[in-house]
């Protein structure tokens, strides 16, 4: 029979009643849906994996431009700067935000990337994983359980409304993927059930709002940079987390708000290009120039 966890309540309970962790629980869910079995779940997570890896290789030795020529270099810019000049946060903050780029200008050139959430998202999962995975020596199989435990967040999620701009604003995209790599994250670093999960809170938390205005329609601007940033955001919240610092407002209420200001975020302001920074002096040049 299929399980039901809809929520991270319910998630944080079953995890502790049973002993498991999330990605054992996800798991658990996957098999009461009768489709998948753990061995399938597990290699559709290495194969995404793969995928991610291979995305941020290419990413990183191109500097082609997208085809609406709007952008395509910013890795290459972020990796000769941090060769010449480091990065005051360190190595792996570095190697997040040009493995974001890498992804990120990836899907622009209509490369292979994994949706994670969302396509528009898709750098942001990959680069934290990824990078402190390399970084801190952390084996595949623990990568999969992130990968998994990452899935779990944005499934949850995705319960109460659904992970496109369209519907709630960048919040429900690059917000969601922040959440989940968050989670992915602090699992991999050893965080307990509690922590992996206000992680994740304290992501969504401050995402609230974060409005979808592609310029010219199209899922480069300001999408490429803002997945960089928030990879970073991700990093901090799982430093609160390990920290025992606490999201005062529990992860569901969370959701619940971020639900209800997708709901109450004019059309305007969610995929439509009719608002925000699609309709700046600069931006309607843009699209002059490139849609005619
Ligand atoms: S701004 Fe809109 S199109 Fe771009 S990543 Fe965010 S939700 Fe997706």
């Amino acid at each position: 029979m299929e399980n039901t966890i809809t929520t991270f309540r319910q998630l944080y309970y079953t995890c502790k009643e049973t002993n498991k962790k999330i990605y054992e629980a996800a798991l658990d869910y996957e098999a009461s849906k009768g489709e998948n079995t753990e061995y399938k779940v597990r290699l559709q997570a290495k194969k995404s994996l793969d995928a991610m890896k291979s995305a941020i290789k290419t990413g990183l030795c191109s500097t082609e431009s997208s085809p609406s020529g709007l952008s395509g270099n910013d890795c290459d810019k972020l990796q000769k700067r941090f060769k010449d000049y480091g990065a005051i946060l360190g190595s792996t903050a570095q190697k997040i935000m040009t493995y974001t780029l890498a992804t990120s200008e990836q899907n622009l050139r209509m490369g292979t990337i994994v949706a994670c959430p969302t396509a528009g998202s898709c750098g942001i999962v990959p680069a934290v994983l990824i990078a402190y995975a390399e970084d801190y020596n952390i084996t595949e199989n623990d990568q999969i359980n992130a990968l998994i435990t990452a899935g779990e967040i944005g499934r949850i999620v995705s319960v109460k409304m659904a992970l496109a701009g369209a519907v709630g604003g960048c919040q429900a995209e690059c917000g969601v993927a922040s959440a989940m790599a968050s989670a992915a994250l602090t699992q991999m670093r050893g965080g307990n059930i509690k922590q992996i999960i206000n992680a994740s809170a304290l992501v969504l938390k401050n995402v609230l709002g974060l409005t979808c205005d592609p310029v010219c329609g199209l899922v480069e601007i300001p999408c490429v940079k803002r997945n960089s940033f928030l990879a970073i955001h991700a990093v901090t919240a799982s430093e609160l987390a390990m920290a025992n610092i606490i999201s005062k407002i529990p992860a569901d209420e969370i959701v619940d708000a971020m639900e209800q200001t997708g709901k109450l975020m004019s059309p305007l302001l969610k995929e439509s290009s009719q608002g925000g920074l699609a309709k700046t002096k600069t931006a309607i040049a843009l699209e002059k120039n490139i849609l005619g």
